[in-house]
């Protein structure tokens, strides 16, 4: 196990647009467990390779069950080149980064995707997703195109929080609500 370092928000490195994977080798597989290492050491539900300073078209994903909604679905998935195919509606949601780290704020997001790609063998994948995985999917997605999630957040609601919820976020950050 490796982990790896994490870049924060001002490091220019997150705003370049990554590169689409081409070679699907041992190199990359070692690579995707040092990613998948690094989010959960951070207790992280995501994390796109960028954040680690490699501008490959890689995210990985690990949302565990009702973790935002009651009854909202477990999901798991290394996906490589994703590409939104389908999406539709929407929903207003706190959103947090590992290269933010303490700030939390309101963004929106599709409802439902449809996302194509390839899993780290390089089979092509077809994935549909809804409530929380879909959102944390959209904030993966945007990191391979250089785009932070405070980018987005819809003004007035970037905090971080209040010394009286700090328990409260304390917990959130627990079961792993960075993402
Ligand atoms: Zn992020």
């Amino acid at each position: 196990m490796a982990l790896l370092k994490i870049l924060l928000d001002d490091n220019p490195r997150l705003r370049i647009k990554s590169q689409k994977v081409v070679k699907f080798d041992r190199e990359l597989r070692k690579f995707a467990e040092d990613l998948i290492d690094t989010m959960l050491e951070a207790n992280g539900v995501g994390i796109s390779a960028i954040q680690v300073g490699v501008p490959k078209r890689l995210i990985v994903v690990d949302v565990p069950e009702d973790l935002e909604y009651k009854g909202s679905p477990a999901f798991q998935a290394i996906i490589v080149n994703p590409e939104m195919v389908k999406c539709s509606g929407e929903q207003i949601g706190e959103e947090g980064c590992l290269s933010v780290p303490g700030w939390y704020g309101e963004v929106k997001r599709y409802e439902d995707i449809t996302v194509r790609g390839q899993d780290i063998f390089g089979k092509p994948i077809k994935i549909k997703l809804n409530e929380f995985p879909s959102r944390v999917v959209q904030h993966e997605m945007d990191h391979l195109e250089g785009i932070i999630f405070t980018d987005l957040v819809i003004p007035n609601t970037l905090h971080r929080p209040k010394p009286n919820e700090e328990k409260q976020e304390a917990k959130q950050v627990a079961v792993g609500s960075k993402i």
